[in-house]
């Protein structure tokens, strides 16, 4: 017979999104420190998923931390950065990055070369570039124009923050797209490279995915068949604002207010 491993058996899964869940830019939503400890304690597994490929996952862990207070992991973190380098199959590159630092550190740990010569990358890999420039834009372009996959973090059109939605990956990725007349292979949120990562972090039982935006946290749950549950602090104000094909099976106001909801 084979010796029974007693592991602390967990109750369920939180998959929880980070931007406009547990905070907004560098406030914390009021509460989600406290529920997040909460449900720690009451024995969920909390993973936190985020399509922002600016930050490592140890960067985040500390920004969660640091803004709510709640001790996050390195390991409870998994990001579009890490699924976009996965969609390399194993290919060292080199690749022109068009984002943020999250992604040459996804690429750092996987082996992967950074190139800035468009005629010599094998793949462009496309996220939230907060220091976005034509130059940059008209490399990735010509790189994948010449041959070179098209890779997107992630399609999200915003990026909610206290003084509204600011343009998100989706819109460099549009950019690209329109200049390269070709589509991008796409790692986060709903798809299926950053879902396959989030199935390595789950323990046994159900799974509750926790998000403010519908068409990648809500698709995602409704794919894998977890439950949805939205949160209004992020992108959707009022739930009437949410199309039928990604209601959520249960919406909350904000992520405070999900132990309770979890005990009834
Ligand atoms: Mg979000």
């Amino acid at each position: 017979m084979e010796p029974v491993v007693a592991a602390q058996p967990a109750i369920g899964n939180v998959v929880c999104d980070l931007d406009g869940v547990v905070y907004l830019l560098g406030k914390p939503v009021p509460g989600a420190g406290g529920a997040l400890t909460e449900l720690d304690e009451a024995g969920y597994a909390v993973t936190f998923v985020t399509n922002n490929s600016t930050r490592s996952p140890v960067e985040s862990a500390v920004r969660i931390a640091e803004l709510t207070g709640y001790p996050a992991q390195e390991h409870q973190v998994v990001g579009s950065a890490e699924a976009a380098v996965t969609l390399l199959g194993g290919d060292t590159g080199p690749v022109f990055v068009m984002g943020g630092a999250g992604i040459r550190q996804a690429m750092a740990v996987a082996g992967v070369a950074e190139t800035e010569d468009p005629g010599a990358a094998v793949a462009v890999i496309v996220g939230l570039d907060t220091a976005l420039s034509y130059d940059r834009l008209r490399d990735a372009v010509l790189a994948i124009r010449g041959g070179a996959r098209f890779i997107a973090t992630n399609t999200d059109a915003t990026y909610p923050t206290p003084d509204g939605l600011w343009p998100g990956a989706g819109a460099m990725v549009a950019a690209i797209q329109v200049a390269s007349g070709i589509e991008p292979e796409v790692a986060g949120k709903p798809h299926q490279a950053i879902r396959s990562l989030i199935r390595e972090h789950l323990r046994p039982g159900p799974v509750w995915v926790v998000g403010d935006r519908p068409e990648t946290d809500l698709a995602m749950a409704k794919i894998e068949g977890w439950t949805s549950v939205l949160v209004l602090t992020g992108v959707v104000g009022h739930a009437d604002e949410v199309a039928d094909e990604h209601r959520p099976d249960l919406i909350l106001r904000s992520l405070a207010d999900l132990p309770e909801a979890l005990q009834s």
